[in-house]
């Protein structure tokens, strides 16, 4: 294999021995469509410049690359911040659903469906449907419905339905289910929007392509601001990993650019309370990929848990279980405690209330020692506000 290959998607879907699409016969069609359609489409002229439009008018984009000098003199090396949080609805999630709806709409497709855990993606859904005016289907967990009420009222006051998921364990997992199955029943009309690198094959490589103007702008950013040729380190937390996959995209074959993924440890990995996939995980079929998932010897899934909603996911997406398989990327768990601290940290060093995802993040900097003159982007995914009531009941500020 080319070295530049290495780390991208192959043309059967796969990124080493993970990824491909396993889903059922009837599902078979729709995956199929998609596959031959979306590179064609995501390379035509009026395509880029309709996300380009959107993603620069809409979203806000580019967002700032920012030197975060309190919090580099504190960990005495040089810290870079992508400013994902603040994107239009508050996390990079956009940059992917944008995407998606202008491809839906390339294929004649009249209605969105998605799936959502904590809600996010399910907004980030909902908010493009309104700006698209397609009608929007959220499928999420009943449990979920309860513990998310203001990301529920969000979607529905941007015009969605949310339909609650009631089988199994009653959360992302089990909306997952229902919205394929909803896909399998209305394969013509209705394109499914999924939130991140995970899913059948060309899910992992679409939304790793959409993402990936985070590292395209970092490129710029670091070289036309502060004259630097390329960061020694780049930093993402990882749920299913999108976020990361955007902020990695560019530098996966530059291994000069050391690659590091935060994963949820919970309470801890030997606690039965993680989410820490590649600590925790085995290699199983997940929504439609090969990958690592925490399963059972049996192969049921487990439930994961984090204090963070969105990297409570029991996988990873296929491009991060190789590039944890082959060693390009250091997987680092970090726990609940932990990143609560890094994230008040960020509050009080640099005026940033980061979202409980992100801090896991930013908690690898206490983790790991870095040199005086090394340059580490941290992806921060997300702002705080929508995790205020888990701060407030946390309350160690
Ligand atoms: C959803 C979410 C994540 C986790 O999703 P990825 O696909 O792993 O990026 C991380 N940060 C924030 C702020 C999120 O909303």
């Amino acid at each position: 294999m080319k070295t530049l290959e290495k780390y991208s998607v192959d043309q059967y879907g796969f990124y080493g021995k993970f990824g491909g699409a396993y889903v059922p016969e009837m599902l078979y069609p729709n995956v199929e469509e998609l596959k031959n359609n979306y590179l064609s489409i995501l390379n035509e002229d009026s395509f880029k410049k309709e996300f380009d439009d959107l993603l620069s008018k809409y979203v806000g984009r580019p967002t700032p690359l920012y030197f975060a000098s309190r919090l580099s003199e504190k960990y005495q090396t040089k810290v870079y911040l992508k400013r994902e949080d603040l994107c239009h609805t508050g996390a990079h999630k956009v940059n992917n659903t944008i995407g998606q709806i202008l491809l839906a709409k390339r294929l004649g497709k009249k209605r969105i469906i998605a799936e959502t855990g904590a809600g996010q993606h399910g907004v980030a859904t909902a908010t493009v449907c309104a700006l698209m005016g397609l009608p929007c289907v959220v499928y999420m967990g009943e449990v979920d419905i309860a513990r998310q009420r203001p990301n529920v009222e969000r979607m529905k006051i941007l015009g969605a339905e949310v339909i609650p998921a009631t089988s199994g364990s009653k959360t992302l997992k089990d909306a997952t289910n229902e919205a394929m199955r909803h896909w399998i029943n209305n394969p013509v009309d209705t394109h499914y929007i999924i939130g991140s690198v995970v899913g059948p094959h060309p899910y992992p490589d679409m939304v790793a392509r959409f993402q990936s103007v985070i590292s395209e702008e970092i490129i710029k950013q670091l070289s036309n601001d502060f004259g630097i040729k390329h960061p020694d380190y780049v930093i993402a937390c990882v749920g299913g990993g999108s976020n990361a996959a955007g902020a990695f995209y560019h530098y996966m074959n530059n291994e000069s650019v050391k690659l590091i993924a935060a994963e949820a440890a919970g309470l801890g990995n030997d606690t039965g309370k993680s989410a820490a996939t590649t600590q925790l995980g085995k290699e199983g079929i997940l929504h439609g990929s090969r990958t690592l998932l925490m399963q059972t010897p049996d192969g049921q899934v487990i439930e994961p848990y984090s204090i963070s909603a969105g990297l409570d996911y029991p996988g990873i997406g296929p491009i991060h279980a190789h590039l944890f398989d082959s060693g390009r990327a250091e997987f680092i768990s970090v726990k609940d405690e932990e990143a609560m601290l890094a994230g008040i940290e960020l509050s009080r060093l640099e005026g940033i209330i980061p979202a409980i995802e992100t801090s896991h993040a930013l908690s690898v900097l206490s983790k790991k020692k870095f040199g005086k003159n090394e340059v580490v982007v941290i992806n921060l995914s997300g702002r705080g506000d929508k995790d205020l009531d888990t701060y407030i009941k946390w309350g160690k500020y």
